[in-house]
C-alpha cells in the first residue's frame, strides 16, 4: 500500500470517537504518525493507539480540552516531544447541544462555540506557528503544512434547533478561507471538509431507528448515510501532495445533501 504521508505527523483532535477515529486510523495507515486526540475517556482513544500500533503504525493518544488555550498549548509540545515535527492537523473535535431558539442557554452556545469554532481557532494557530518555524521539509511534503478543518453541510444549510452548531460551522467557513489567505506565503495548505451525514455517535437519533433513517434518506441523493471512512479518505487526500495546488477551498462529502434534493419534484 502506499504511504503518501510517510516521514509527517498528524494531530487529530476529537479523535477518540467518530470520524475522528476513522480519520486517524487512516492518517496511520497512510504512513503518518498519529495524535490521537481525546477530551474525555482515554480508554477509546488507548484502544484506537493500540489498534494503529497494531497494524504497524505509530501512534500516541493525548488528552487535550480544545476549547482550553493552556490544554491546546501543551497538546502541541507534547506532539513535538514525542515526534519532533507537525505536518498536519486535523481540527476535527465537535459537539452538539440542541435546543429550540428560545429555549436555547448562553451556556449551550458557548460550549458549542467554544469547542467547535475558538477549539479550531487556538489549534490552528498552534499548528501555523509551527509549521513556520518548520519550513518546507525536503522530500516530505511540498507544503509546510496542512490544515484541515471539520466543518458541515451546517456551513451553508441553515439548521433549525441547532443555531449555535450551525453558527460554529458558518464561522469555520470563514475562519478557513481567512487564515489560508493569510498564510499561503508560508506554503501552508488550509482547507475544510464538509460532511453531510455520517453515521456517529453524534447523531445517533437520526440513525438508529428505522423511522428516523427512512425521513435521514429523503435528504441525501446518492441514497445511504456515511461513514467515517468515506470522510477519512478524503481527509489523507487533502493532507497529501495530490492534493497540492487545493487551498482555502471546502470539500463537501456529503452524497448530494447540498443539491437540496427538496428541490428535484418542484419543477
Ligand atoms: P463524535 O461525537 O463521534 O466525535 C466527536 C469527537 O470530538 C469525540 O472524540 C469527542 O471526544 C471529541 N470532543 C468533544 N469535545 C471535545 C473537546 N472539548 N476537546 C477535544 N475533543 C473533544 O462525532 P463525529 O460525528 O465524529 O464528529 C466529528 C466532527 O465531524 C465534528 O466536528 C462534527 O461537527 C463533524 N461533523 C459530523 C457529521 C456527522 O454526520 N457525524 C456531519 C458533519 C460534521
Amino acid at each position: 500500500m502506499s504511504k503518501p504521508l510517510l516521514n509527517q505527523t498528524a494531530i487529530v483532535t476529537g479523535g477518540s470517537s467518530g470520524i475522528g477515529e476513522g480519520i486517524a486510523k487512516a492518517m496511520a495507515a497512510a504512513g503518518a504518525n498519529v495524535v490521537v486526540n481525546f477530551a474525555h475517556g482515554r480508554d477509546a482513544a488507548d484502544s484506537i493507539v493500540q489498534s494503529i500500533r497494531s497494524d504497524g503504525g505509530t501512534a500516541i493518544s493525548v488528552g487535550a480540552d480544545v476549547s482550553s488555550e493552556q490544554d491546546v498549548l501543551a497538546m502541541f509540545s507534547q506532539t513535538l516531544e514525542e515526534f519532533q515535527s507537525i505536518d498536519i492537523l486535523i481540527a476535527n473535535a465537535g459537539i452538539q447541544q440542541d435546543a429550540g431558539f428560545t429555549e436555547m442557554t448562553l451556556d449551550q452556545w458557548n460550549k458549542v462555540l467554544g469547542v467547535n469554532l475558538t477549539g479550531q481557532f487556538l489549534c490552528a494557530r498552534e499548528a501555523t506557528k509551527q509549521f513556520i518555524k518548520q519550513g518546507v521539509r525536503d522530500g516530505v511534503s511540498c507544503a509546510a503544512g496542512k490544515i484541515i478543518c471539520m466543518s458541515s453541510v451546517h456551513q451553508i444549510i441553515p439548521w433549525a434547533g441547532h443555531v449555535n452548531y450551525a453558527a460554529s460551522k458558518g464561522g469555520v467557513d470563514l475562519m478557513m478561507k481567512s487564515i489560508a489567505q493569510e498564510i499561503a506565503g508560508h506554503r501552508i495548505r488550509v482547507n475544510s471538509i464538509a460532511p453531510g451525514a455520517i453515521q456517529t455517535p453524534i447523531n445517533k437519533p437520526a440513525w438508529d431507528n428505522k423511522e428516523s433513517l427512512d425521513a435521514l434518506m429523503t435528504l441525501i441523493p446518492y441514497g445511504r448515510i456515511g461513514v467515517p471512512e468515506d470522510i477519512a479518505k478524503a481527509a489523507v487526500w487533502l493532507a497529501s501532495d495530490e492534493s497540492d495546488y487545493v487551498h482555502g477551498t471546502t470539500l463537501y462529502v456529503d452524497g448530494g445533501m447540498t443539491l437540496y434534493p427538496g428541490f428535484a419534484d418542484n419543477g
